[in-house]
């Protein structure tokens, strides 16, 4: 596979350089899954600044639907023929109040109101992704192929609740994501191997082998920059009970990552479709940063109305710093 990208050279007199006439590299590539463009932007990002949320977690958690206190009484139940919660551990699964698709349940990964994203431990997730795959498994799969597990960290990333949760969604219809790889593997059924051959054989994104996954940063990421950990084996998410042990290491591992960046938010989805065997799940999480000093938004024009993205952060310079920062961990 070759991974496509173009190169846009942009000329100007610079006012940081004196009017000195001066160049500006961009790259356009895409996605070797969905084929979708990102634009890595020639300009460097130093860091990302620290953003103090105390007020705002104490404020949240006085009536917090997700705590102990409020739970029970303000958590909706499914109908049968699912069971009315699903508990695994101290997480539990219960129906979206606000759905967004036939089967969307929310799981709360823990009691704890909040729960910094360097301070998930191995056996948080474990309850909370097994939760997950409890309800899925109680959906039938060939009505609702479409299975993800979702999640957004905090309110930057467009959680409503600081509370931490999962959403899981089983579809009968695909999103525009599931389209698109579709669409690349109607071409190319060997699509995901192909792609994780080449990030081998190049060695310049690939972050962790762990035996059952491939970790690589993404080489057009969909946001500054994108972690994506792709299973070997094409097994639906309803079939994943007691195999996720390696992807709970490294969505940790990319957690403490993000932590160790001054990042708190971002969105994590794990795909799969159930009964196509050339779809390979696969995670990505992104993290989601707001610009000083006005707290802009990342998601402009480019990404609301042109489907682009864009980052100012090469992902050969972030592989390289998950690889040091994972050595150093694990
Ligand atoms: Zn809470």
């Amino acid at each position: 596979m070759q991974l496509k990208k173009e190169i846009k050279t942009i000329m100007l007199k610079d006012p940081f350089q004196q009017f000195k006439e001066a160049q500006r590299v961009n790259e356009i590539r895409y996605c070797p899954l969905t084929g979708r463009s990102s634009r890595v932007l020639g300009l460097t990002l130093k860091e990302f600044a620290y953003t103090d949320r105390t007020a705002m977690i104490e404020e949240s958690a006085r009536a917090c639907p997700f705590c102990p206190g409020l739970i029970d009484a303000l958590t909706p139940k499914f109908t049968p023929p699912l069971k009315e919660q699903y508990t695994y551990g101290n997480a539990r699964c219960f129906p979206n109040a606000f759905p967004y698709d036939e089967n969307n349940a929310v799981v709360t990964i823990t009691t704890e109101h909040y729960v910094p994203i360097n301070g998930f431990t191995h056996q948080m997730l474990l309850e909370a992704f097994e939760c997950a795959l409890l309800f899925l498994s109680d959906v039938d799969s060939k009505k609702y192929p479409y299975q993800s597990i979702n999640w957004n960290y905090m309110p930057v990333a467009g959680s409503s609740l600081v509370h931490p949760h999962l959403q899981i969604i089983a579809s009968s219809t695909p999103s525009n994501y599931y389209s698109d790889i579709l669409s690349n593997l109607n071409n190319n059924p060997n699509l995901f191997m192909d792609y994780l051959t080449t990030e081998k054989n190049l060695n310049e994104r690939v972050i962790a082998n762990p035996g059952d996954s491939t970790w690589v940063v993404a080489y057009a990421p969909m946001g500054q920059f994108d972690i994506i950990g792709i299973l070997h084996e094409s097994m639906p998410l309803h079939t994943c009970s007691g195999k996720l042990d390696s992807v709970l290491t490294y969505i940790r591992t990319t957690l403490q990552f993000l932590y160790s960046k001054k990042i708190d938010n971002f969105n994590m989805s794990f795909y799969s479709i159930a009964h196509n065997t050339s779809f390979l799940p696969h995670i990505r999480i992104c993290p989601r940063v707001t610009f000083p000093p006005y707290a802009t938004s990342e998601i402009n024009y480019l990404q609301m109305l042109h489907n682009d993205s864009f980052t100012l952060l090469k992902p050969e310079v972030i592989a390289e710093e998950f690889s040091v920062f994972a050595r150093e961990q694990l």
